[in-house]
């Protein structure tokens, strides 16, 4: 096995011209790439500016693992729970009308191929499976910029004392943050309105034990994935709030665009600190403690954002290349990190079995990715955030309160008969779509979500 090598540790190794790819950054993007790379016989160097891989690394979350497990033997993977069960909430300022989904078969292997994991132990073992396979991980290194000759990417600048590595090729993996691919001028800045900014806590319940078992309904490993939108997760910010269970812990956060997170008149902190007194979420997070606070941006252009995923010398994956699920119902990126990696690597691989390097050579990632559930996936659901933001008021504030009171009144306990409680409920309802007509509209605009 060769060796991690901290990048503090490390005296001066001469890496240049030492390896057939560089791999920026140790994420899950990175780690599939370097794998798929070194699988396939290629020396590959693959350098994390955290101390260890995941050290930096913020996410929600759930791990969706299905190209995961076609990549390695996926046994010993640090997982925390298994999703039993998602639930959308909608809250408005002090109610929730909630849709929950538990479907049996999720209990069973392979669980739906959805895991909450601690990005710190989890990145950390899928950067070892590279490491196995033969890629070299150096840590605590950053990647300052890119080295170019006659146009082409020839290596990488880095903070270590050697500087500059060379090899034929560059995998940028840096995630959403992506300043090596900006400043290169291998994508564009990203718009603020296609950015949104997650803040998570990491919470544990010190008192008590089972307590996470008690409060979610679970037993043995199975977990929860809670999803919240409406007024009362993220005040009229486009976006929502979170609840994962880990095994001993739980994750908590809100995720909401830049801009209005710039606009709003309360901090990141203070919207997740408003999300956590929420009625419908307090009870779930009462006599916890904060043990890991995070904050970090997600891409969320979908289709329409996408850079040109290869250049002469280099391809871009994961997050860099802006490859995140985030529309409200869905929130993925890990799997989709994972699939882009793959592909790179198998294309730079066939790539260097011809002795070529440039952009045409690697056509078949973006080829590949075109075909798989990434870009389908993203191309599928590409309408939806335009739409989104154009009934913002109505799916984020009218329609969450519209659900409460017709809720209320549907099930009113007092003297009046039912059909008086039922008609006021549908006209709650109809009320806040603009009657029969909207509520014909709003189903014919989001038929794609379910059909
Ligand atoms: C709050 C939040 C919640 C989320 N929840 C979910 C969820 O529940 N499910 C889901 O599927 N997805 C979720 N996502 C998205 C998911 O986290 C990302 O899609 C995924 O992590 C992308 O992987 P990546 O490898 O492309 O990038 P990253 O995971 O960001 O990895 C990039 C790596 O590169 C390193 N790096 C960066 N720059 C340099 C440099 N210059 N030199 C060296 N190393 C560098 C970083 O330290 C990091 O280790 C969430 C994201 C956020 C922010």
């Amino acid at each position: 096995m060769t060796p991690q090598l901290d990048g503090d540790a490390v005296a001066e190794p001469n890496y240049d011209d030492e390896f057939d790819a560089i791999v920026v950054g140790a994420g899950l993007a990175g780690s599939a790439a370097a794998l798929t790379m070194a699988n396939r016989g290629l020396e590959v160097l693959m350098i994390e500016r955290g101390s260890s891989p995941g050290a930096k690394n913020v996410f929600g979350g759930v791990c969706y693992t299905p190209t995961i497990r076609e990549l390695t033997d996926f046994d010993g993977a640090p997982l925390e729970r298994y999703v039993a069960e998602r639930r959308f909430g909608m809250l408005s300022k002090s109610d929730e009308t909630a849709v929950s989904i538990s479907p049996g078969e999720w209990h069973e292997e392979p669980h739906n191929d959805s895991y909450t994991v601690l990005r710190g132990e989890f990145d950390e073992w899928f950067a070892e499976q590279a490491v196995e396979e033969g890629t070299t991980l150096v840590t605590s290194t950053t990647v300052t910029g890119l080295v170019r000759e006659n146009g082409r990417i020839v290596g990488v600048e880095t903070d270590r004392p050697d500087g500059t590595i060379r090899a034929p090729y560059v995998v940028l993996a840096e995630g959403g943050n992506s300043l090596v691919s900006e400043s290169a001028d291998l994508k564009a800045t990203e718009n603020r309105e296609n950015v949104a900014v997650g803040v998570k806590e990491v919470l544990e319940f010190p008192q008590r034990d089972a307590v996470i078992e008690d409060r979610f309904r679970l037993t043995d490993d199975a977990g929860v994935s809670y999803h919240y939108f409406g007024e009362g997760a993220v005040g009229d910010a486009f976006g929502g709030g979170f609840i994962y269970t880990n095994d001993d812990t739980i994750s908590v956060g809100v995720a909401y665009r830049i801009e209005d997170a710039v606009a709003a008149d309360q901090s990141p902190e203070e919207t997740l600190n408003a999300f956590k007194s929420h009625p419908a979420v307090a009870p779930l997070v009462r006599d916890a403690r904060t043990v890991e606070y995070s904050a970090k941006t997600i891409p969320e252009g979908g289709a329409e954002s996408i850079p040109d995923l290869v250049h002469d010398g280099a391809a871009i994956v994961g997050d860099a290349a802006g490859l995140v699920l985030n529309n409200g119902v869905h929130l993925e990126g890990t799997n989709m990190a994972v699939e882009s990696g793959y592909h790179a690597g198998n294309a730079i691989a066939r790539a260097a079995d011809q002795g070529r390097v440039g952009a045409d050579a690697l056509q078949a990632y973006p080829d590949a990715l075109e075909r798989s559930f990434v870009v389908q996936n993203l191309e599928r659901y590409a309408w939806m955030m335009d739409a989104v933001e154009a009934d913002r008021d109505l799916l984020f504030e009218d329609l969450p309160r519209a659900f409460a009171d017709a809720g209320t009144e549907y099930f009113r306990m007092d003297r009046t008969p039912k059909e008086a409680h039922a008609e006021n409920a549908k006209r709650a309802v109809l009320d806040a779509v603009g009657g029969w007509t909207g509520a014909a509209k709003l189903a014919l605009r989001y038929r794609k979500v379910v059909t």
